[in-house]
């Protein structure tokens, strides 16, 4: 394809063969076709046709230009293309007995079709699993998965059953595809595998060339003009490379016992081997590339489903590796939050939790401190006093629907929701002592306790403050100690304006 024109000539000597109605050669980009014809009686008829005037077929990555009609059976046909820029624009070039051309069976067609179907399969999972885990190689993985999918409309034909596009266009979009492809693989081998899984020169290595592989297919799509006979080189070198990059990377990650690699080595290997072949048949002049499309596709469709069900392994490998973290935070954080004597919550969590819990309906809160507790201290030792402690917190976490929090020393928080909140919690006060009586033998007097109850009306201001709430409470116990003790002090609070409804217990 150095020169400016290039020559491909038929001889048609079998008179038993079908007399050809068409040229038909592999899409690739030219300036002009010029197609003459010579009969048995040596009437020479021609036709010339430009990129926008060939036929593309949608059964395979072909164009078909008719023969010009001679009045007896054609001997000769010769065909003379200008500025051809790959060389299978004549090593694919034969003679076809349909005018429009013929292209793949059925059965290939179908075939391609449903490799089209089975990438957009992946395509959506993967969509799925980045919205859930945004990882990068999830990323790379729909690049690759959607650019082959272009590829696979494209290089098959099939886009011309929606579009007019010229051979030019085509092969742009083909080299860029390739090349983008080759990259993101390589983007992708470094962010699928574990992390140490390639030692840091390969890393690197493939990391830096990934531009280096993209811009190949750039070069072909910009069609130089000066450049043109090494124009399609630019995409088979840089595919290339990724390929003799991608295989050291396998290598160096399966040398290092990374477990991930064997999906890669499984999946990628059909396809380098047959991009090997392939790139192979673009290169060697006699070749022909476009059967090697259709191994290529079926080999690529492999790929694709190995490589997700490497992905899905991935995926619950990580998700899994996230919910052992996230339960060792909520158990570290349940040790964190929690009081050691009594396994109640502390003031620390509920000071954190206090507007989720309000906001879930926990809108009434009751101080409730136990009575003359020194003296338990004093008159039995500090160890009955826990027993004493541990008791009222087994008593106030029996509510199904109330927040048990000790507050420190013998003061204890009670959060409630639901009907009868405030009575709830008076009958908790209530039961301590009988409980505590049980529980602890030979105390020698009834341990009472004194509650500060506030509820909070729900027509009310909805951002309410721990330490607000708290501090009314307070105030309450503080009034029932005064009191007496063993009694409550309860008040409703609507938008914090406390009605002067008080109660005695
Ligand atoms: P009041 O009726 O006014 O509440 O009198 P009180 O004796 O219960 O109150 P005060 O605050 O004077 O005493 C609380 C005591 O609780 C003092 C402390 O020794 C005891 N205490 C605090 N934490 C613990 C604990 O973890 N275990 C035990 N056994 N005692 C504790
Ligand atoms: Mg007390
Ligand atoms: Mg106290």
């Amino acid at each position: 394809i150095g020169p400016p024109n290039l020559y491909v000539r038929f001889r048609l000597t079998d008179p038993v063969q079908p007399r050809a109605q068409s040229f038909v050669t592999h899409a690739s980009p030219f300036s002009t076709i010029t197609i003459w014809v010579v009969d048995e009686r040596g009437v020479v008829r021609s036709a010339r046709y430009t990129p926008a005037s060939v036929h593309h077929l949608i059964a395979g990555p072909l164009m078909a230009m008719p023969l010009p009609q001679t009045p007896a059976r054609p001997l000769l046909v010769a065909v003379k293309i200008a500025q051809p820029w790959n060389k299978i624009i004549a090593s694919e070039a034969r003679l076809d007995s349909a005018s429009e051309g013929s292209g793949w069976d059925m059965s290939v067609v179908v075939a391609m079709a449903a490799i089209c179907g089975m990438l957009v399969v992946p395509l959506l999972l993967n969509f799925g699993f980045y919205i859930v885990l945004r990882r990068q190689f999830v990323l790379w993985h729909i690049v690759m998965v959607g650019l082959m999918l272009v590829t696979t409309v494209v290089g098959t034909g099939f886009v011309h059953i929606g579009l007019d596009m010229v051979a030019g266009t085509e092969v742009a979009i083909n080299s860029i595809c390739y090349s983008a492809i080759a990259a993101a693989g390589l983007m992708f081998l470094v962010t699928f595998l574990e992390p140490d899984a390639l030692s840091v020169p390969v890393r690197r290595l493939l990391i830096g060339c990934a531009p280096l592989v993209f811009s190949g297919g750039v070069f072909t799509a910009a069609k130089i003009d000066a450049l043109r006979p090494w124009s399609a080189l630019g995409t088979y070198l840089s595919v290339s490379l990724a390929i003799f990059l991608i295989v050291i990377g396998l290598v160096d990650a399966w040398r290092r016992g990374s477990k991930l690699v064997s999906f890669i080595i499984l999946g990628w290997s059909p396809t380098l081997i047959v991009g090997v072949y392939r790139i192979g048949c673009y290169l060697l002049p006699h070749a022909r590339p476009t059967e090697s499309v259709v191994v290529f596709q079926l080999t690529i469709a492999a790929e694709v489903l190995i490589n997700s069900l490497g992905i899905v392994i991935r995926f619950l490998e990580l998700r899994r590796e996230r919910d052992l973290a996230n339960a060792r935070a909520i158990e570290l954080e349940g040790v964190a939050g929690r009081d050691a004597l009594t396994g109640l919550w502390n003031r620390h969590s509920i000071e954190r939790r206090f507007n989720d819990l309000f906001h879930l309906g926990y809108r009434t809160m009751a101080v409730i401190d136990l009575d003359h507790f020194k003296r338990i201290n004093d008159r039995h030792g500090h160890a009955v006093g826990d027993s004493v402690l541990k008791v009222v917190a087994s008593v106030l976490g029996e509510d199904g629907d109330a927040c048990a929090i000790r507050m420190g020393g013998e003061e204890f928080l009670l959060l409630l929701r639901g009907p009868g909140a405030a009575e709830r919690a008076e009958r908790c006060r209530r039961a301590l002592s009988t409980r505590i009586a049980a529980a602890v033998p030979g105390l020698g007097h009834v341990v009472t306790a004194s509650m500060g109850l506030v509820e909070h009306d729900l027509s009310g201001n909805l951002d309410v403050e721990f330490a607000v709430l708290y501090s009314h409470c307070d105030r309450l116990l503080y009034e029932a100690k005064r009191l007496g003790r063993n009694r409550t002090m309860r008040e409703r609070l609507t938008g914090f304006t406390p009605d002067a409804q008080m109660r005695t217990a």
